[in-house]
């Protein structure tokens, strides 16, 4: 027999994962509890630096942020980011600028793609490898881990087996063959140049159950855990199971709130905890955001590939506020909230105490973007001329700067052009105020690029250059059309009437026109009038602004002025 050199645990640990720079004692004391009162909610968001940020995301880091802002708590970004083909570059940038857009706001965490803020990092996975590997070696000393030299093919092989003899597929009990290695072995072995990952050796047994207390879902039942699963890959990093069991242990996460994607895993996770001797955190699980496939009429969770509306960058650049988004997510969230703040017409949504009891528990909530732009509607209806214009000015120099030309304020412009051209702020914010700033304001913008398609016929420039055609509605007669518009400039038009002198004469007008000024007789005759005064507005509304949809008829005609309504009406003549 060769001399074979026994070798301890602690030796077999230091061996598999050599270098470490602190013991897991050390870490632990490295990040102490924190100072905080009774009942504050430390929780996490913890996306992929996928760059993407879906809406359900939002919902999710919406429902932990407000738990923590509402007991006084803490609420971090952690970026898990050990899967390394789903980063992409500047993912995290990317995450962080669609989070803030929305008002999701951290007080620790990465702060960008390299910095971060707060005492409990690194806050990216993958700068805390040495932590990781501290606590691998702590289970590898504890005989809970061991190195696994199974490869994708042996693996493919005992999945083939399990499923032909239909046994449960994975990696546990007499199929976890490399937890019988002796560790000399495997020291010989890794000698010789063989790949490894390090896996848990569970201890827990499929037939006994175990409860988890959802603060959402209420009490689920599943059975323990009895898969070795891989703690530390092959590449050094470790999986994301492992990875955010010690993560939320040291960052003394209290709540672990997420998307219940990940509730068929917490068996695992619990485990890990409990083998690493670390308090388990609360869970709540929220469901996805579903909605109804057109092709099929099934119910399907909201797609990344297939809804663009899934994407919170969608609701940016269409220019949907990001507080009706956010009212919107408020409803899904709690479904106390709508009526509560239907009462508190002045209310924000940080008044409101949300409470884990009235997330939708099962199914997912369908997600209704009609219901997102009618509160939309709401929201930007109640907001002053000053700020709509701000806003539509915003959104403008982002993505459409044919509008944003004709918007700009003229400091602004000057800044910018160095041009000393005074462009329409004062005429635009009258535009916008129409119907505005009253007890019930038109609704008519669900977005900030609705602005320009709702009042575009209101510059010359967006007139000359996209008008089409007119859409007058029952008088189509050219030759009356002109008539109408005529009489009315000429004899009619004065721009210092007020609203009731003007619709006066439009009546006056209708009459002399042989149409009914007065809608009661005409309804009781029809036939003895050509139609009536809503018929001869609409005429001058048409040739006006080429639509029959529009804003008050009297404060376009106001604004534009009797020069520019005359050019308007010699398109027709
Ligand atoms: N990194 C996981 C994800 O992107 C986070 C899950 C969690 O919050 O624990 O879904």
């Amino acid at each position: 027999m060769k001399g074979l050199i026994i070798m301890t645990n602690k030796e077999f640990a230091e061996f598999l994962l050599p270098g470490v720079k602190h013991t897991w004692q050390e870490y632990e004391e490295m990040y102490p509890e924190r100072d905080l009162k009774e009942g504050a909610i430390v929780t996490r968001f913890a996306p992929s630096p996928t760059g993407f940020v879906h809406i359900g995301a939002l919902l999710v880091s919406f429902i932990a942020q407000r738990f923590s802002k509402q007991t006084d708590g803490v609420f971090f970004l952690r970026i898990e980011d050990t899967d390394t083909e789903r980063s992409i570059e500047n993912g995290v940038q990317k995450i962080i600028r669609d989070l803030n857009d929305f008002g999701i706001e951290f007080d620790e965490g990465m702060t960008s793609d390299t910095t971060e803020k707060g005492k409990y990092g690194p806050y990216k996975q993958s700068e805390r490898k040495d932590i990781y590997w501290a606590y691998a070696k702590k289970l590898i000393e504890e005989d809970l881990a061991y190195p696994s030299f199974a490869t994708k093919e042996e693996l493919d092989t005992i999945r083939e087996t399990q499923e032909k003899s239909k046994q449960r597929i994975g990696y546990y009990g007499r199929w976890a063959k490399d937890r019988f290695i002796p560790k000399e072995e495997a020291v010989e072995r890794i000698k010789n140049g063989e790949k490894f990952v390090i896996r848990l050796k569970s201890p827990g047994d499929f037939y006994k159950t175990i409860v988890v207390n959802d603060l959402i879902k209420g009490k689920i039942e599943m059975p323990e855990n009895d898969i070795d699963e891989v703690i530390i890959k092959n590449d050094g990093l470790p999986t994301y199971h492992f990875a955010h069991a010690i993560d939320d242990h040291l960052m003394h996460t209290t709540h672990v709130i997420r998307g219940d994607e990940w509730v068929s895993s917490t068996n695992k996770h619990i485990q890990f905890f409990n083998v690493l001797g670390f308090k388990v955190p609360k869970y709540a699980h929220i469901a996805p955001f579903v909605k109804v496939d057109e092709s099929t009429g099934n119910k399907r969770k909201l797609s990344k590939r297939k809804d663009p509306e899934a994407a919170v960058s969608f609701y940016h650049e269409k220019g949907v506020p990001v507080e009706a988004v956010m009212i919107y997510l408020a409803t899904v969230a709690n479904s106390n909230f709508e009526a509560w703040f239907d009462c508190n017409k002045d209310a924000k949504i940080e008044d409101f105490k949300f409470e884990f009891k009235k997330i939708g528990s099962s199914g997912g909530a369908l997600f209704d973007l009609d219901k997102l732009m009618n509160i939309s509607k709401n929201y930007l209806s109640k907001l002053t001329k000053d700020e709509i214009y701000d806003r539509v000015l915003n959104y403008s120099k982002e993505f459409d700067t044919e509008f944003y030309d004709l918007l700009v304020k003229y400091e602004d412009y000057r800044i910018q052009y160095q041009i000393l051209l005074n462009k329409y702020e004062d005429y635009s914010k009258s535009i916008f105020n129409i119907e505005r700033e009253q007890k019930k304001p038109r609704k008519d913008y669900a977005t900030y690029a609705d602005a320009k398609k709702q009042i575009w016929y209101m510059y010359d420039e967006l007139f000359d250059k996209y008008f089409e055609n007119y859409d007058f509605v029952k008088i189509t007669d050219k030759e009356e059309i002109k008539n109408i518009i005529n009489t009315y400039i000429d004899e009619y038009y004065d721009e210092n009437d007020d609203k009731d002198t003007w619709f006066n004469k439009i009546k006056e007008l209708s009459e002399k026109l042989g149409y009914a000024g007065n809608m009661k007789e005409y309804k009781e005759n029809p036939d003895a009038f050509k139609g009536n005064v809503a018929d001869v507005s609409t005429v001058i509304r048409v040739a006006l602004t080429s639509s029959s949809m529009t804003p008050d008829l009297y404060e376009l005609l106001r604004l534009m002025g009797k020069d520019r309504i005359k050019e308007r009406f010699s398109k027709l003549n």
